[in-house]
């Protein structure tokens, strides 16, 4: 991993400052309880996700495996289709290619679809220094983007948005008069006329790829407004931007793809719109761009093909894992201070900036192993978030109170005698000492539990005391 310049994410103060809002808590903790439940219906109805679940592992472990391969591959067959292939080291590189592109075109207005890899690479805000006019096509972007944020989710970037917070920002950028805006439909049919206009006017569209098809040199887009479809197809320049780890081998991969992804992300069994690029528009087509590029970006990827995290590569975007996050539900996206947060955003942004960035994001995890359970790439996120907690500890990031109780904890858990009279000591203290209220409103050490809860004082011995016991009853009884 490479130090770099980003300041230090403070994800602990930022999540604090998430929970004071009573509001933007109970719609993340509704949107919480929703979107496991379409999940869960559409993965249940198609009967098939574990079989090509496992399927897809193995063609992807493949596919990275022989990379040497499918990458040149691929690049030969896109090119023999007429596009250019560009490959960059680093988001500044990516970022340098595009705005090289957007130059010799003379390109002053460009239409984005939604890429996570471009947000990765600030683009948008490379090209706005530039004085280019930067339009976010998704919907959800489009919002994030007049409200100066960052994306919340990597599948839905505005979700934390309420109908009222968004006509506000409507009504504050859109300058069309007086007008209700008082249904999400008014809402929508007021974006998609602002937008027709940059569509038609933009000379360069950009969009990002779900798959890069290594056997016809094909591009895969899911997208479920179309807008993808309309930044590729309506300026004369299309530029996709996305990162080698989208490689497979066929076209019926990229399907098998598509179909875990509708269902993880959305639980629809297709997304509205799934397109397949191939390159500049022919001599007997009469429309498509007649320019296109594709940018391979590697941004530290490369680095992880064969270490201990390279299974984070066979991420697919779906967002499931955040979506059965209980500190992603609890903290909201943008408390990550990462373009990806969530589960697969706490392994892939310390491993993509650097662990010291990031320091606290392994750390946001309960263990409780949802995110794993339905990854439909079937990345172990738990065990990644312990091998980057056992890197944080062995190179002495983070916290040096934190570090030196958990050699403390180390040191006690392997005396196990002495462990067991430190810990019987410690619960028939708390016991005595919160014996007359049954609960700590605080207690040395351990503010910050209790400084959002009470601390339940507990009534019996330690776990392993009443273990024992209950075996000495069993073997009364028998
Ligand atoms: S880690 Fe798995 S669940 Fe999370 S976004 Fe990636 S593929 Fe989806």
């Amino acid at each position: 991993m490479i130090a770099t310049e980003h300041p230090v994410n403070d994800f602990i103060r930022a999540a604090e400052s998430a929970l004071t809002d009573p509001a933007a808590v109970s719609q993340r903790d509704m949107l919480a309880r929703a979107t496991p439940l379409l999940r869960q219906h559409a993965v249940a109805e198609f009967g098939e996700f574990e079989a090509l679940r496992q399927h897809l592992k193995r063609v992807r472990r493949h596919t990275l495996e022989n990379l040497d391969h499918y990458l040149p591959r691929f690049e030969l067959e896109a090119i023999r289709n007429g596009n250019q292939v560009h490959f960059a080291d680093s988001g500044d590189e990516m970022n340098a290619i595009v705005l090289d592109i957007c130059r010799q075109h003379g390109a002053r207005r460009i239409a984005k679809g939604k890429s996570m890899v471009t947000e990765e690479t600030e683009l948008a805000a490379a090209l706005q220094r530039e004085r280019m006019e930067v339009v976010e096509t998704d919907l959800g972007e489009y919002i994030i983007q007049l409200a100066g944020e960052k994306p919340a989710h990597i599948v839905g970037p505005a979700r934390h948005k309420t109908i009222a917070q968004i006509r506000q920002l409507f009504l504050d950028h859109h300058k069309l008069g007086s007008r209700e805006l008082d249904s999400a439909e008014s809402l929508v049919a007021e974006a998609r006329q602002i937008m027709r206009k940059h569509f038609l006017e933009a000379e360069v569209g950009i969009i990002g790829a779900n798959a890069l098809i290594a056997e016809n040199g094909y591009s895969m887009l899911v997208t479920n407004e179309g807008n993808g479809d309309l930044c590729a197809n309506l300026p004369r320049t299309l530029i996709v931007c996305t990162t080698f780890d989208r490689i497979l081998p066929r076209g019926e991969d990229a399907a098998a793809l598509q179909r875990l992804l509708a269902r993880s992300a959305t639980g629809q069994r297709q997304t509205c719109y799934t397109s397949y690029y191939s390159g500049p528009r022919r001599e007997v087509e009469g429309s498509g761009p007649v320019e296109t590029h594709i940018i391979l970006l590697d941004n530290h990827r490369s680095d992880l093909l064969d270490g201990p995290f390279h299974e984070m590569l066979d991420c697919i975007r779906c967002g499931a894992c955040l979506n059965h996050c209980p500190i992603f539900a609890a903290a909201g996206g943008q408390a990550y201070g990462s373009v990806y947060p969530g589960p697969m955003g706490s392994v892939l942004a310390p491993l993509l900036e650097s662990l010291e960035t990031h320091a606290a994001l392994p750390d946001a995890c309960t263990s409780c192993g949802r995110c794993e359970e339905v990854c439909p790439a079937s990345i172990p996120l738990p065990g990644l978030l312990r091998e980057l907690r056992r890197e944080k500890s062995q190179r002495g990031i983070g916290s040096s109170r934190w570090r030196l109780g958990l050699r403390l904890h180390a040191w006690l858990a392997c005396h196990p005698a002495l462990y067991r009279w430190a810990t019987g000591l410690a619960i028939r203290s708390l016991n005595w000492l919160g014996r007359r209220r049954g609960v700590f409103h605080r207690l040395p050490f351990a503010s910050g539990w209790t400084g959002q809860r009470d601390f339940p004082s507990p009534q019996r011995g330690t776990f392993m005391q009443q273990y024992a016991a209950r075996e000495r009853h069993r073997e009364h009884e028998q």
